[in-house]
């Protein structure tokens, strides 16, 4: 943990509210971090949002904005060039499905949030933590992970629903980085999303999030697929399976 509470961002922040053009682009961003690197995924949530008008009517723009030219803009890009999120740096995994899970949360933050997507999480008391999950799963195309993903980014980082004082409720997202290297450490014993996580549970954590997030960064920087750069991962000391995973 030492590695991970020395990375940017790692720290549990207090109470912090977002403006319109944050709150929008963390809720687009979510939604596209399916396949991709977060960082990618928060870029092309900005970049989806400033390209619409006014940010402050953006899901008025989204629920009327037809399927077809949704469909075109997830493919495309909105001028068929260079800023196309498809494309390159913004590359849109799930470039079939998007327009309509899009189109779709912007009718429902309308109906249900009045417009403002701040409210699908201001107002989340500390005992009911576990709401925030609920609001999100509600999301099409956002699922168990992206829920908890969410969740945990709001309570550590805007200290939404008494913040660092639920850590320890915060659930992990064991995606495939994590699995892979739980399972190359010798703390799970296989692959599966599942019993990965209910074995990370069984561990008693003060702060599982934190943990998934710091072993995530492990899975990315160091424990590769193929060819894990062993000589530099911080936690070499203490893995049962260095050099030969
Ligand atoms: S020491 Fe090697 S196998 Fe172990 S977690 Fe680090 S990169 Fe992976």
């Amino acid at each position: 943990m030492k590695h991970y509470e020395s990375l940017e961002g790692a720290r549990w922040q207090k109470r912090r509210r977002m403006n319109h053009h944050e709150a929008n682009a963390f809720f687009v961003g979510v939604m596209l971090d399916q396949g991709q690197d977060l960082e990618r995924a928060w870029d092309a949530g900005r970049h989806f949002c400033s390209r619409f008008d006014s940010e402050s009517n953006l899901w008025n723009q989204v629920a009327s904005t037809p399927l077809g030219s949704l469909r075109r803009i997830s493919r495309v890009g909105f001028d068929e060039g260079e800023d196309s999120y498809w494309q390159g740096a913004y590359a849109c995994r799930n470039v079939n499905k998007f327009p309509n899970w899009i189109k779709a949360s912007a009718k429902l933050i309308l109906e249900k949030y009045d417009g403002d997507a701040r409210r699908i999480w201001n107002g989340t008391r500390a005992k009911d933590v576990g709401e925030l999950y609920d609001r999100f799963r509600e999301f099409p195309g956002i699922g168990d992970a992206l829920a908890k993903m969410a969740q945990f980014i709001l309570v550590r980082d805007y200290g939404v629903g008494g913040g660092e004082k639920n850590k320890s409720k915060m659930r992990v997202k064991p995606d495939v980085h994590v699995r892979r290297v739980t399972y190359r450490i010798g703390l799970t014993t296989q692959m599966r999303p599942e019993p990965v996580a209910d074995e990370i549970e069984a561990l008693g954590l003060d702060s599982p999030a934190d943990f998934d997030w710091a072993i995530l960064d492990i899975g990315r920087n160091f424990c590769k697929k193929t060819l894990p750069l062993c000589a530099e991962c911080p936690i070499v000391p203490t893995c049962q399976k260095q050099g030969v995973a």
